[in-house]
């Protein structure tokens, strides 16, 4: 019984000495990225297909090692998240795409850009008044700025939030809820934070023409977004059946790889001058 219980022992040991080596190396190649600036922003456009043009963009992050191929936000976001290093993360993408943004004429299109944050990011003023220096180096104004804050975290502190989301709007800035029926809150973040502005999730939107239970809870958001007088963007649109199923709803707004993937500054660049001349 001894022995096994040493057996146990030094296994679990070895596990968690693994786990610790994983989990600091990770932290340690983030700290890497971080100062190589190897964290790079990506644009997916966002259409209003009621006049084919161009409401804006997301801003996506992507990881750009050397030698390696690009690594997708869900591998590392979750863990940023946990880490903090979310906020430098961050930082490194708006200071970024502000240098971007201001090569495009988007001051006199009104075109807007949407960042990714989490609850978190939020609820801390100082991470917000950082961002919004940052976005002012470029030449778009804070009305052309919005933030997507996931309802897939919980927030800590719904009152913060909440003052924080209302100076914000006092800005001209917005803030939308994403991933909008697929997490905590729900209706009622909807209405304690007054959020007025929401992003379908993919979700959903790939329901559309199948037999799957979840149509009906698009078409319940549908119903409660344009009662509640809100502005609704419609994530994951691929098919051109899922554009006008939407379109016919109401909901204009429209992002997927139906329209354009994320992109890098130079083909979004490129993107926006190409649907300005059709
Ligand atoms: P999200 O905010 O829900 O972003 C939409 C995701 O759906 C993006 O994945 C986008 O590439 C993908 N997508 C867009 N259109 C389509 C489509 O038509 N079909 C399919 N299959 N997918 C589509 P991505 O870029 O891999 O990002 C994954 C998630 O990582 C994001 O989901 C967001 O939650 C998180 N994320 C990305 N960048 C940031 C960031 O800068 N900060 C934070 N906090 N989270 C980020
Ligand atoms: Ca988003
Ligand atoms: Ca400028
Ligand atoms: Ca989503």
């Amino acid at each position: 019984l001894l022995l096994l219980g040493a057996t146990f022992g030094m296994i679990f040991v070895a596990t968690y000495r693994l786990f610790l080596t994983r989990r600091l190396s990770l932290h340690s190649l983030v700290e890497q990225g971080l100062a190589r600036k190897e964290f790079i922003p990506y644009y997916q456009p966002i259409v209003n297909v009621s006049n084919n043009s161009l409401y804006g963009c997301e801003m996506l992050a992507r990881w750009q090692r050397p030698g390696c191929d690009m690594i997708s936000p869900m591998e590392f976001i979750p863990y940023v998240e946990k880490s903090g290093q979310i906020f430098p993360i961050t930082e490194q993408l708006l200071s970024r795409a502000a240098r971007e943004m201001d090569k495009l004429n988007w001051q006199e299109t009104r075109q807007v850009i949407s960042i990714n944050i989490v609850p978190d990011q939020l609820e801390h003023p100082d991470v917000m008044k950082r961002a919004l220096a940052l976005l002012e180096e470029s030449n778009i104004s804070p009305d052309q700025i919005a933030f997507e804050v996931t309802e897939r975290k919980r927030f800590t502190d719904l009152a913060m939030a909440s003052n924080v989301i209302e100076q914000l709007r006092d800005q001209g800035i917005d803030v939308k809820l994403d991933d909008a029926g697929t997490g905590y809150g729900g209706f009622s973040y909807i209405q304690q934070l007054n959020i007025r502005s929401l992003k379908i999730d993919k979700m959903f939107v790939e329901t559309i023409g199948t037999s799957d239970i979840k149509l009906s809870l698009l078409d319940s958001i549908i119903a409660f977004g344009k009662e509640a007088g809100m502005e609704m963007i419609a994530e994951g649109v691929e098919t051109c059946e899922q554009s006008t199923y939407l379109a016919n709803r109401g909901v204009v707004l429209q992002q997927g790889f139906y329209f354009g993937k994320p992109m890098e500054f130079r083909d979004f660049a490129y993107y926006c001058k190409s649907i300005v001349a059709s």
